[in-house]
């Protein structure tokens, strides 16, 4: 990245929107591992992790965590995304849209009314959704919570200069490379590694349960061939749809899917 005589170290903000903040503490858990990496940017705007707070940048990179859920947070995403040359979204929150889509299915002001005593006090949007709905977004990282050496890795490469270079292949290719007796296919346990972004390492399989799909779908998946073959292994059809509108169930990809075996209509294209 080009330096200018004023801010001669690449500038770095991180933003939080509607998320737990787990994907934040997982830049925070690089612990030693981020200290070289500080030495070199200029940590701007990190409320977690600093007091120093500068929103309106400029920034070179900015990280942004959570999803869209107020009116507030469509306008504050417009001025980030203004002031920052790379944008990079992390974790499934802000690439899905995160748990909290599920509302998008549901009538919020009828949830309101159920979980706040004060609805009225509450103002809310009636959908969470992803930050590339908004403003466009250089680099999606996946992830519920992200990997934290995948986030390392790709601030490094951009501050280079270079790109991203995320994987695209789906959790079995890791889970084979592991050695891994594979769940579904010995005892039959409903898996959507062969459908999810590979990243988190096969954390699941190798301990000898079935993947949840937490990294959202990897790229092209088929879904609807997998969830046949879930469904012929005795998978209700009620739990394929649980499964797949879970952390990162308003992505497109396994969205359709569970409209498609629910016999709904895409919510959008
Ligand atoms: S993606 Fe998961 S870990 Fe990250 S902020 Fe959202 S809920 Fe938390
Ligand atoms: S256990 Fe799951 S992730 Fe591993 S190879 Fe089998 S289907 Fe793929």
């Amino acid at each position: 990245m080009r330096r200018s005589t004023e801010h001669p170290r690449p500038r770095l903000g991180v933003f939080k929107f509607a998320s737990c903040d787990g994907c934040q503490l997982q830049l925070l858990n690089l612990e030693t591992d981020l200290l070289p990496l500080l030495e070199r940017i200029e940590l701007v705007h990190f409320l977690e992790a600093s007091s120093r707070a500068e929103p309106e940048g400029p920034f070179d990179v900015a990280l942004v965590e959570g999803s869209v859920t107020t009116p507030g947070d469509a306008e504050r995403i417009l001025r980030i995304r203004e002031r920052t040359t790379r944008l990079v979204t992390i974790g499934a929150c802000a690439t899905s849209g995160g748990i909290q889509a599920l509302r998008n299915l549901a009538d919020v002001e009828e949830w309101k009314s159920h979980v706040y005593p004060h609805p009225e006090w509450i103002e809310t949007l009636a959908t969470s959704t992803p930050i590339s709905d908004h403003v466009k977004v250089d680099v999606e990282i996946q992830g519920c919570p992200v990997n934290k050496e995948q986030v390392l890795r790709v601030l490094v490469r951009l501050l280079l200069g270079a790109g991203a270079d995320l994987p695209s292949a789906s959790v079995c290719l890791e889970c084979k490379r592991q050695g891994n007796p594979c769940v579904l296919v010995t005892r039959g346990i409903p898996c959507l590694g062969p459908v999810t972004r590979a990243g988190c390492g096969a954390i699941c399989p190798s301990l000898g349960r079935d993947c949840y799909g937490c990294f959202g779908p990897a790229a092209e998946p088929n879904v609807a061939s997998l969830m046949r073959q879930l469904e012929a292994l005795g998978l209700p059809r009620a739990d394929a749809v649980r499964r797949l509108r879970h952390l990162n169930g308003w992505r497109r990809e396994f969205r359709e899917a569970a409209d498609a075996l629910e016999g709904r209509g895409t919510e959008r294209g």
